[in-house]
């Protein structure tokens, strides 16, 4: 495509949005960015930027600012009611939720604004309404009635997009996974320390408590809930769920009870993922969480929205016709997408069990997996040359010459 003459117009300013817009602008085309938010939306909890996003983040330089930010976190420990240490997983164990690369969720995204923000127009408090396609262009009405054209229009605006509504009519599928989940900060106390901490809690339910660099800490609360009931849930009763499912958890939920009391934010939602028959519709399209979100039980939300932004800048840039790029585009991610998406046999059911014997059972498992004949184990079966990195990740990234 003549990318000077291109205009693109991304609709969310998170991850994906940006990491596209930064790629695009390498490549020459002309990026604006619209957020539904007022400002950058930086909640959240600990991510990681790994497997195949680690090179992406060193080729936009960002990696450094990355790893100097990190949440410090050292591992991961279970523990029990009172708060025994069941298992521990430091962050060079092979199964520690804790990545060389983990990050609060809103630093990253202050990362990327920063490193788009002079080359990108950003546009805040602004949504798309309408979208009308001919052979040329884009036209497009924003929620404030302006209207512009485009040559393309990419939606990155998260797994409830709204303009994949206006797009597809939401012909792509919400799988919910039968799992809730809250997320807030709440105040660090001296059972605290460097280490998260997992706790399972009978009647299906888990609290995980990892450290910040913020001198706060970030709660996460995860029960099983069923489809039908979940559809119901207005703000009201979500609320009035948690503090009922917190009620007798046990350990230290009266935390989060405490906080939610108190009227702190939180996010609740349903845990799902996207399965999309289609990402692109003439000049329209999606990536990130709009299109294929895997769902935080992979761990790759981030990483999936990083390679799809590059991967689509660079086909953008390497194809005439804009049909190619995006045929050529998703024919190296599709199969990506689907293998991060597939989930291990009896997830996440097995990890939440319902009585306190099932808890006092997978404890002790974790307790086994934990120990350090296991670990050899499986440090032989990981990647010692960057070829064995590129098969584990799943995914080559050509280089579109930079
Ligand atoms: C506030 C927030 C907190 C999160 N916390 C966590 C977390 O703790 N753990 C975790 O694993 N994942 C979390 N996520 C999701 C995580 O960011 C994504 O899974 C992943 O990074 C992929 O990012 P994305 O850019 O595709 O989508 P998202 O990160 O979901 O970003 C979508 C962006 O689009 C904006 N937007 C939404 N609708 C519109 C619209 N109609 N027009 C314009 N803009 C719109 C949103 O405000 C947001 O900035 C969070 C997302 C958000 C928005």
């Amino acid at each position: 495509m003549t990318q000077e003459k291109t205009r693109i117009l991304i609709s969310g300013a998170s991850i994906a949005g940006p990491t596209l817009a930064y790629w695009l602008h390498k490549h020459g085309f002309k990026v604006t960015i619209v957020e539904k938010a007022p400002s950058l939306r930086l909640g959240g909890q600990s991510i990681d930027a790994s497997g195949p996003a680690r090179p992406i983040a060193r080729w936009m330089g960002i990696e450094d600012e990355i790893r100097a930010v990190g949440s410090n976190e050292v591992g991961i420990q279970w523990v029990d009611r009172h708060n025994r240490v069941a298992a521990a997983f430091a962050g060079d164990h092979p199964l520690s939720i804790t990545d060389e690369m983990e990050i609060l969720r809103g630093d990253l995204v202050n990362i990327l604004y920063e490193h788009t923000r002079q080359n990108v127009t950003y546009r805040f408090n602004t949504q798309i309404s309408q979208l009308e396609q001919n052979d040329e262009q884009v036209r497009v009405t924003f929620s404030d009635g302006q209207q512009e054209t485009y040559e393309l229009v990419i939606a990155a605006d998260g797994i409830r997009s709204k303009t994949r509504k206006l797009m597809f009519n939401d012909e792509s599928v919400f799988k919910y996974l039968g799992l809730c989940v809250a997320y807030l900060t709440i105040p660090r106390t001296e059972t605290d320390t460097s280490w998260a901490r997992w706790y399972t809690a009978n009647k299906s339910r888990i609290l995980l408590l990892r450290p910040d660099s913020k001198g706060t800490t970030r709660a996460s609360f995860f029960f099983l809930y069923p489809p039908a009931a979940f559809e119901k849930l207005d703000p009201h009763d979500q609320k009035q769920l948690l503090v009922q499912k917190l009620s007798d958890a046990g350990w230290e939920a009266s935390r989060l009870t405490e906080a939610l009391e108190k009227g702190e934010e939180y996010y609740f939602d349903g845990i799902g993922q996207i399965k999309a028959p289609h990402w692109f519709r003439g000049r329209l399209g999606m990536i990130g969480d709009a299109a294929y979100c895997p769902s935080p039980l992979t761990g790759k939300g981030v990483t999936l929205a990083m390679v799809g932004a590059y991967l689509l800048a660079g086909e953008l840039s390497r194809h005439e016709r804009y049909q190619d790029a995006f045929a050529s585009y998703e024919k190296l991610m599709r199969p990506y997408v689907e293998s991060v998406q597939r989930l291990p046999p009896g997830v996440p059911h097995l990890l939440y069990p319902t009585t306190a014997t099932g808890v006092a059972i997978i404890n002790k498992l974790a307790g086994l997996i934990s120990s350090k004949a296991v670990k050899k184990v499986m440090n032989r079966f990981r990647p010692s040359t960057v070829q064995d990195e590129n098969q584990l990740n799943g995914i080559e990234l050509p280089r579109y010459g930079f």
